[in-house]
């Protein structure tokens, strides 16, 4: 089995066009054609989605995709202030995260409106990357499973059809641990391996063999002295990267790690 890493970042609500559009231009610099690394995922703010994308495009070869760091439910229509899934395909998006832990917690989404949006950014075409998480409450008071089992149930008992799913159009799973983002407490590498693999056990109770092929990244104060560590577990499958993808030095190098291991075959 070999899973190509992805290394993703979330730029958050962060930055002007200008800063977005030379941030963009940064990373594509320093990035190789070459097919055999990691694929790389840049999530700018919608306003930026556009220069952002068309920074990308002009760069054929270059292993890098445009992703949102959300997705509305509906289609056009009379949803003031909303961007729908077929929005972000037109913007040039091919990823959407949902579920984040700021979304849930900020702006309450629960995980019924998380599995309504997974499915309708599946269906538009994008691949979803789905956050789950625990708070440091949960896990000290031995909710970790529970938590990260409701979470993935949500989306598997309703839109993710893992049966008839093809290896080109598999979603990502996001472990992010809530007290680990933004905080510089990463989880260790062997925390985050037992999630992982309590994430993909839970893949393959509902659909078998092959959710050996579904991507599991980690999120949590991912940097580029941690990232080799992390991204060398068997069951880690590259990073979310929030703080650290803002800076395109740190987010290069922390991809360097991701290529590394698969120049050497993990
Ligand atoms: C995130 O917000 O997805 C994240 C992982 O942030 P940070 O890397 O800053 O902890």
């Amino acid at each position: 089995m070999s899973r190509r890493l992805l290394v993703a970042g979330n730029w958050k609500q962060n930055g002007t066009v200008a800063s977005a559009r030379a941030l963009t231009a940064e990373i594509i610099a320093g990035l190789t054609k070459s097919g055999d690394g990691a694929e790389y995922l840049i999530c700018p703010a919608f306003l930026h989605m556009a220069a952002v994308s068309q920074a990308v495009q002009s760069s054929p070869g270059v292993p890098l995709q445009v992703g949102s760091q959300d997705c509305g439910v509906h289609p056009d229509g009379a949803f003031t202030g909303d961007v729908g899934a077929g929005m972000l395909v037109d913007a040039g998006c091919s990823y959407a995260i949902v579920g984040h832990s700021e979304r849930r917690q900020l702006f309450g989404d629960t995980d019924a409106l998380v599995a309504q949006k997974f499915g309708v950014a599946q269906e538009a075409g994008l691949v979803p990357i789905l956050c789950v998480g625990e708070t440091l409450e949960e896990r000290e008071s031995g909710k970790l499973e529970q938590v990260i089992h409701r979470q993935l149930d949500a989306v598997l008992s309703t839109v993710w059809s893992l049966e008839n799913a093809t290896s080109t159009s598999l979603p990502v799973i996001a472990y992010e641990p809530v007290w680990a983002i933004g905080t510089g407490k990463t989880a260790s590498p062997e925390e985050a391996q037992e999630v992982h693999h309590l994430i993909r056990s839970r893949l393959a109770d509902n659909a078998g063999q092959i959710s050996d092929q579904v991507r599991i990244v980690y999120g949590g104060s991912v940097k580029p002295d941690n990232a080799a560590e992390l991204f060398a577990q068997s069951d880690i499958d590259g990073g979310l990267i929030g703080g650290a993808s803002l800076k395109a030095p740190d987010f290069l190098s922390i991809g360097k790690a991701a290529d590394q291991l698969m120049r050497n075959g993990l």
